[in-house]
């Protein structure tokens, strides 16, 4: 069978195949993109923003289909895969509006720096290869293509083998716009081809939003090849909850953080960490939460939790849970996949876990909750910290002395106090530690891909400066 497949999880039913691309029409999709990068970048950014803005009123107004499909390939509710969709037009609309401010020329301190100007400039940089997941399949992709688009770099999306449906209509979406053809080109193709794209001395740089393993691969290649990479990679983020927290808040909150999006987010909260005056009253309030979402048929609007996107991804979930139950764990409520069609799993809360179980230190994804039980704030940092990731972090508290110590010491790409993580296209998003590098969304995210253009003048005319760039 193919492996570039839409495969409904909920039945189990292959709906449609692709054949990969062969060498030459990857070849041919490469150069496309490379002389659509020629034409976009001698364009201006209002002209850029036009055309972004007329990509963010299709999806708007495709929004229903665009959902079902996705919902189609990867099993999230369809209430949640609309809700994507508008999240993308409005990202869309974001960068077509803020870019014009984002790529201005920045005066620098002339005299400082004994020039007569001196300023940066932020140019593209040309081909980016864009490797993306499932998960989120239009979010994750507009998230790095806007910002791209709306800088003068062309797109080279290989999507995961998952979700090509999503894939092509994207670069479609894109074309009707009015972008050049080939400035967001999809090219199907396993992953095993992204050594070969990356070697390609047309394409200048790549992000990826996926595994730990896949980010490895990708910067081997790209250190090899000095290419520049932004890595989004997986997470297990801690949900600290401090005795003056509002606990029933805090549970409730809790249940959509982790079983959001079928509970495979990578900013979703996976441990949750209680200290010991609040623990029971949180463990029983949120067992019940966890256990009263409705499992079940992802286009149903009264469905919270549809089934997991494969059936290789709700085995691994299952035996993460089967091997902390086996080393003396205690499930709370869920635990046991249903019998019948399509990949459920569902909401489950396990705790009693210690360091010798694949719960402790590895990324769970899926609708399951560990939870672990703290003395104080100390060690609460200690078992948030004590993993390899650094991706999201939310602490509950209402002690403002307590909630500037969860900001500096929580080593995490961000920390959302009384709330859970989510992104907004104005603020920075990205990991450290095995999370990954680099960041996107807001201008930082523009920028990744720009060419921070240092430009000095000694002795220089006096009509042009910083700020008469017109892209
Ligand atoms: P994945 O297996 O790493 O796949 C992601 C993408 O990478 C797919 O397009 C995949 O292609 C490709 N890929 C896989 N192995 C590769 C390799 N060795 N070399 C080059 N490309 C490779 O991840 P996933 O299972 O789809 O997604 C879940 C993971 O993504 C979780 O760890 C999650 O936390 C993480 N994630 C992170 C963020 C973030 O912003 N930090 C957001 C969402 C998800 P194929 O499909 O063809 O294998």
């Amino acid at each position: 069978m193919p492996h570039i497949a839409t495969t409904n999880p909920a039945t189990g039913q292959v709906l449609k195949t692709y054949e990969a691309m062969s060498t030459e029409q990857l070849d041919d999709a490469i150069e496309r993109t490379d002389l659509a990068f020629q034409q976009l970048r001698e364009t201006t950014v209002n002209q850029r923003a036009q055309w972004m803005n007329a990509a963010a009123d299709l999806l708007d107004a495709e929004r229903d289909e665009i959902a079902r499909i996705m919902t189609t390939e990867m099993g999230k509710t369809y209430v949640s895969a609309q809700a994507e969709v508008t999240k993308c037009a409005t990202a869309a609309r974001f960068y077509a509006d803020q870019a014009p401010a984002f790529l201005a020329d920045e005066p620098a301190d002339a005299a400082a720096v004994k020039a007569t100007r001196a300023f940066i400039r932020y140019q593209p940089i040309g081909v980016v290869l864009a490797v993306m997941p499932w998960n989120f399949p239009l979010w994750q992709v507009m998230r790095f293509a806007a910002p791209a688009l709306m800088a003068g770099n062309t797109g080279l999306l290989k999507h995961a083998s998952n979700v090509p449906q999503t894939a092509l209509l994207l670069e479609d979406v894109f074309r009707r716009a009015g972008f050049p053809e080939g400035a967001f080109t999809t090219v199907l193709v396993d992953s095993a081809a992204v050594d070969r794209i990356l070697s390609d001395p047309r394409v200048r740089a790549a992000t990826l939003t996926g595994s730990e393993p896949a980010g490895r691969s990708i910067a081997q290649i790209a250190g090899r090849e000095l290419k520049k990479t932004v890595l989004e990679l997986g997470g297990s983020d801690p949900f600290v909850v401090m005795p003056s927290a509002n606990v029933d808040r805090a549970a409730e909150v809790a249940t959509t953080a982790r079983c959001q999006n079928n509970g495979q987010s990578c900013i979703a909260a996976k441990r949750f960490i209680v200290h010991t005056d609040v623990f029971d009253a949180f463990a029983e309030k949120f067992a019940a939460n966890m256990a009263a979402l409705r499992v079940g048929d992802p286009m149903d609007p009264n469905t919270d939790v549809g089934p997991l996107a494969s059936e290789r991804g709700r085995d691994e979930v299952h035996a993460q849970v089967r091997d902390a139950v086996d080393n003396g764990a205690t499930v709370l409520c869920g635990g046991e996949p249903p019998s019948g069609d399509g990949w459920f799993y569902p909401p489950t809360v396990v705790t009693d876990l210690t360091p010798q179980m694949r719960m402790w230190s590895e990324e769970v994804f899926g609708p399951v909750a560990g939870l672990f039980r703290v003395s104080s704030y100390e060690e609460a940092i200690e078992v948030a910290n004590g993993t390899s990731f650094g991706l999201g972090s939310n602490a509950w508290t209402r002690d403002q002395a307590e909630q500037e110590r969860f900001a500096t010491d929580l080593d995490a790409g961000n920390v959302f106090i009384n709330g859970m993580t989510t992104s907004y296209p104005e603020l920075p998003f990205g990991g450290v530690k095995n999370s990954g590098y680099g960041r996107e969304l807001s201008a930082l995210g523009m920028r990744e891909f720009c060419n921070t253009k240092t430009v000095w003048v000694g002795e220089g005319a006096a009509s042009a400066g910083a700020g008469a760039h017109a892209e």
